[in-house]
């Protein structure tokens, strides 16, 4: 017997028939002694389907308040259809939105943080042998506003929960059965792991795997939530994201993922003086805009050029911005590269192997693939190449780490 949250993802309970399956997943899970708090999202596309009405009607500047209000919209008709499905065939469940549970947030609309959950109150409806059925995604600010917690947010929400309600672990359903060493999609010889760090999964999260959300990563790893990444459509056991083990170390690559949601901006010839790159980036972070790479080469003659990659969506935004700051700045000129992907190879056994970064940059050059960028943490190295190579550097790669094999 355990306390338990499920969280379903969108094409988990995409139509009724789907949730009628989720629905029986549940009811074993209930009736296997167990108590069961189920976070949903919306039913797949219905989120993009709401969002493209927001811009529509509004020439894409929806206000904020009123954006989420209707996007939180999805969430409420999947968990009220679970919960009646779940009453007709004979079982106590209650549907519950992020105001009904107090999810508390930050007031950040479309990018809300959550604050507070109460857990009592989900204990004792527990206790009264209900099967709590909560939409993902939503809270309310301190004002009762509804907020939203950015676009694949139900995770955060199943995790927070899970952590608040101190529930023995967290299981996500999604339509993949675990994490794999790369994405099957584009590499068949890609293998399912049984067990990742939460490091690496937060890694490769933020790499560009979009298996799990990555402030549900963080936030399992803050809580000490363990984590199943499961399939809806079987019964395989799933990937567990946990502490690290010993078992762990050994892996030096346990994993390896693209994004080719990125851009490279160059900002050419730029008095090399404190306080340019202050000036360059602030207007982004003023607009939460995230600047992920970041290289600034040695200067020469007092000049230098800063490159760093933005994610694609931002590109007109990032060029109106520049467009005055790198005048304010000095620069020579601005240029903007979204033909690129960023590889990345990630793994634990990297911060007591050698050799990683060499063998990556060798692969690729071996394949005549050329490394426009590079950057590195203590279990990650980036590289960004040019966007036609994406697959066959993934596949190159996974070969030349052995990670169908596995060490
Ligand atoms: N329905 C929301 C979205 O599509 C939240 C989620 O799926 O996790 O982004
Ligand atoms: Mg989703």
């Amino acid at each position: 017997m355990a306390l338990i949250v499920q969280k379903y993802g969108g094409t988990s309970v995409a139509d009724l028939a789907k949730i009628h399956n989720v629905a029986e997943r549940i009811i074993r899970t209930y009736q296997a002694g167990n108590d069961v708090v189920v976070v949903l999202s919306a039913m797949a596309g219905e989120t993009d389907r709401l969002a493209a009405m927001a811009n529509a009607a509004t020439g894409d500047k929806p206000t904020p308040r009123e954006y989420d209000a209707l996007i939180a919209t999805g969430e409420q008709v999947t968990v009220s259809l679970m919960a009646m499905v779940l009453n007709s065939k004979g079982f106590k469940a209650k549907s519950l939105l992020g105001s009904q549970i107090r999810i508390v947030t930050d007031k950040n609309h479309m990018a809300a943080r959550i604050q507070k959950i109460d857990a009592d109150f989900i204990l004792s409806e527990l206790g009264k042998h209900r099967i709590m059925i909560v939409a993902g995604f939503q809270g309310v600010d301190r004002k009762g506003n509804i907020t939203t917690l950015g676009r694949g947010g139900s995770d955060t929400s199943a995790v927070a929960i899970a952590a608040a309600i101190k529930a023995d672990y967290c299981e996500t359903f999604t339509d993949v059965d675990g994490v794999y060493t790369t994405d099957p999609n584009v590499y068949d010889k890609a293998r399912k792991l049984k067990k990742i760090s939460y490091d690496e999964m937060l890694e490769l999260s933020a790499a560009g795997a979009k298996v799990l959300h990555q402030r549900s990563v963080e936030l399992a790893k803050l809580y000490n939530v363990p984590l199943y990444v499961r399939s809806s459509f079987n019964d395989d056991e799933g990937t567990l994201v946990t502490r690290e083990d010993e078992d762990m170390e050994k892996e030096v690559v346990s994993g390896i993922t693209y994004d080719r949601n990125q851009a490279k901006v160059g900002v050419i010839h730029v008095p090399d003086e404190p306080g340019i790159a202050g000036k360059l980036f602030t207007p982004f972070s003023e607009r939460s805009i995230i600047v992920d790479m970041i290289i600034q080469n040695a200067s020469v003659d007092g000049y230098t050029d800063l490159t760093f990659t933005i994610p694609k969506k931002d590109i007109k935004q990032v060029e109106q911005l520049l467009d005055v700051v790198s005048r304010e700045v000095g620069a020579e000129r601005v240029h903007i590269d979204p033909d690129i992907s960023k590889v990345s190879v990630v793994g634990l056994g990297m911060k007591s192997h050698s050799g990683v970064a060499s063998k990556m940059f060798t692969t690729l050059a071996r394949e005549g693939i050329n490394i426009q960028m590079i950057s590195t943490s203590e279990i990650k190295i980036s590289c960004v190449i040019g966007a036609k190579y994406t697959e066959l550097a993934v596949r190159v790669l996974h070969d030349a780490f052995a990670m169908e094999i596995g060490q």
